[in-house]
C-alpha cells in the first residue's frame, strides 16, 4: 500500500538548495563517522561491505517493505520518502510511527493522515545492527529524518528511536536544541564537501577497524608515507582485519 503524508508536501518550502542538490540523509552518520568515508562512498562511489554492513544490509531489507498499518494504535508507515529542501536532504526511513494526539488537538499540533480521523505526531524510528555506538552518528542521522518530516509536515518532532537488533532495544533520542544544531552544521559540511568534490586524506583512527573500506582506504600505509608494496601488504592485512 502506498502511502503519502497529508501535508504540505515536499518541495513547497522555499529553501536555499534545488531537486538536483539534494544529498543522502544517510550521509550524515557517514560524515559523522568519517569524512573521509563519505567522500569515498558520495564523491568517489566506493562502497564495500564487511560483516556489519551485510547484517546492516539485511537488517533493512527486512523493513524495507513499504505501506502502512495501524498496529496497537499507532499508523506505522515503512520506508517513507523523506526531503528537506532546508537542509538539501533526500532519502527514505525505515520506519516512521505516527502516535495519535488527543482529540480537540489545533492545526499547530501533529499532521493529517490520509484516511484517519485526528491528528497525529510523527515519530521516526532507524534500525540498526548490532549494540548503540559512543559516538552520535545515528542520532545524527536520526534527528537529520526528523526534520526532513517535520519540514514535510510542519509538525514538531520531538524524539526518535534507534531500534538496536542486538540487543533487542529501542533507544529513545530527544531531538533537543542542540542535536538539530548538530544535523544543521554536518549538512553544511557535507553539501560543502559535495561542492569541493575532494575526497579528505586519510588520517588513521582506532574507529577505523570497524569501518568497511579500510582495505580500499589504507589509512595506515597513508599516514605513514609508505612505499607501495608495503602499501599492497597493509591493504591485504586490513582486508583480514575488517574482515575479523
Ligand atoms: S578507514 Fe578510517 S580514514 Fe579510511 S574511510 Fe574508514 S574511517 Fe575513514
Amino acid at each position: 500500500m502506498s502511502f503519502e503524508i497529508d501535508g504540505p508536501g515536499p518541495g513547497s518550502r522555499a529553501g536555499p538548495y534545488g531537486e538536483d542538490e539534494l544529498l543522502p540523509v544517510s550521509g550524515l552518520s557517514h560524515m559523522v563517522f568519517c569524512k573521509r568515508r563519505w567522500a569515498l562512498i558520495h564523491l568517489e562511489g566506493i562502497w564495500a561491505d564487511n560483516r556489519h554492513t551485510a547484517e546492516g544490509s539485511a537488517l533493512h531489507a527486512a523493513v524495507d517493505q513499504g505501506g502502512s498499518q495501524l498496529k496497537d494504535g499507532l499508523v506505522v508507515a515503512r520506508s517513507l520518502r523523506l526531503r528537506s529542501i532546508a537542509l538539501g536532504l533526500v532519502g527514505v526511513s525505515d520506519v516512521v510511527e505516527f502516535h495519535p494526539l488527543p482529540s480537540g488537538q489545533g492545526p499547530d499540533e501533529g499532521c493529517t493522515l490520509p484516511g484517519r480521523p485526528g491528528r497525529w505526531r510523527p515519530v521516526p524510528v532507524e534500525h540498526k545492527r548490532g549494540r548503540p555506538q559512543p559516538d552520535d552518528c545515528y542520532h545524527v542521522q536520526l534527528a537529520g529524518q526528523a526534520l526532513c518530516l517535520e519540514e514535510m509536515t510542519n509538525a514538531t518532532v520531538e524524539r526518535g528511536y534507534l531500534y538496536h537488533a542486538a540487543p533487542r532495544r529501542r533507544q529513545a533520542v530527544d531531538i533537543d536544541p542542540a542535536l538539530r544544531q548538530r544535523v544543521r552544521q554536518v549538512a553544511a559540511q557535507m553539501h560543502a564537501l559535495h561542492t569541493a568534490g575532494r575526497t579528505p586524506p586519510a588520517v588513521y583512527h582506532k574507529k577505523c577497524r570497524a569501518c568497511s573500506l579500510l582495505h580500499l582506504c589504507l589509512p595506515q600505509s597513508a599516514a605513514r608515507g609508505k612505499s607501495a608494496s608495503r602499501h599492497l601488504s597493509a591493504g591485504l592485512a586490513a582486508m583480514m582485519e575488517s574482515e575479523e
